[in-house]
């Protein structure tokens, strides 16, 4: 596949989650088409992003008028509004963008976005929801979930694992995991293998199966 990775996006609807999205690819060095119908939100941006636009994005010669079809990735950051989310990604589907990503509310929400057309559907608020229970739960210090199976925790190391090369400390056998790097208290990330030896300072990232993830960073 070709690199996408540099080619402009078009970012549509400016909230929370569209406006930071916007900024991070800015950041990031790629070309961002930023739309909202609420000029106060443009207004907003207009210091901080090259171009950005006031248009309802559910006006499909407004989307034309402004050169969305020459686009090949855009981003419905439509939620709540569901109804304006859901006109706004069958439109793009119309004009044949070909990567386009959307935020949806509730299950079903993500459901409809992908039969009329949304490549990739997020769960921001569900996915945030899971992520910090995780957190306020247990000994985590981060949790990502990578799919619906597999998750990379970040967590102090069990006493017992501290002091033992890890590879005589059976990790895949005994929990399941694989620690696939470790960061000293002082210092940054660096790779794990079986002769890494923890402290009691350490963070590690373990990886594997939600469950056993889990079931880990209880003994922690
Ligand atoms: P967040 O959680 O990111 O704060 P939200 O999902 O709670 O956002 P929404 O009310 O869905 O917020 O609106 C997101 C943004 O989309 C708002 O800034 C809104 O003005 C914009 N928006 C809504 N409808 C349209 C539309 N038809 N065209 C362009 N932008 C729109
Ligand atoms: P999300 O983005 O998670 O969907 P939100 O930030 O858009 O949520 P809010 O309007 O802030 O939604 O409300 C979050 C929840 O908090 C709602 O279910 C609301 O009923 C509840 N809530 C609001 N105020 C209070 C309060 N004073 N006491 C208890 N619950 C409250
Ligand atoms: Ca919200």
């Amino acid at each position: 596949m070709a690199d996408r990775s540099n080619e402009p996006v078009v970012v549509i609807g400016l909230a929370r989650f569209g406006s930071a999205l916007a900024l991070e690819l800015t950041e990031r060095g790629v070309d961002v088409l930023a739309i909202d119908s609420n000029p106060r939100t443009v207004q907003d941006l207009s210091g901080r992003l090259a171009h950005v636009v006031t248009a309802d994005a559910t006006d499909i010669e407004a989307l034309r008028q402004l050169g969305v079809p020459d686009f090949s990735r855009a981003v419905v950051a439509i939620g709540t509004n569901m109804e304006a989310s859901i006109l706004t990604t069958s439109l793009l589907a119309e004009l044949e963008v070909a990567d386009i990503w959307a935020k949806a509310v509730s299950r079903r929400h993500g459901r409809i976005l992908e039969r009329i057309g949304a490549r990739h559907v997020v769960y921001p608020e569900y996915d945030m929801g899971e992520r910090v229970a995780h957190l306020v739960s247990g000994h985590m210090q981060d949790y990502v979930e990578l799919d619906e199976a597999h998750a990379i925790a970040k967590v102090g190391p069990p006493g017992e694992l501290v002091g033992v090369p890890l590879g005589e400390a059976g990790m895949p056998a005994r929990y399941g995991v694989d620690v696939i790097a470790v960061k000293p208290a002082e210092g940054g990330f660096e790779p794990a293998g079986p002769g890494t030896v923890l402290a009691p300072g350490d963070a590690i990232l373990v990886l594997g199966r939600i469950s056993r993830v889990e079931r880990f960073a209880d003994a922690v």
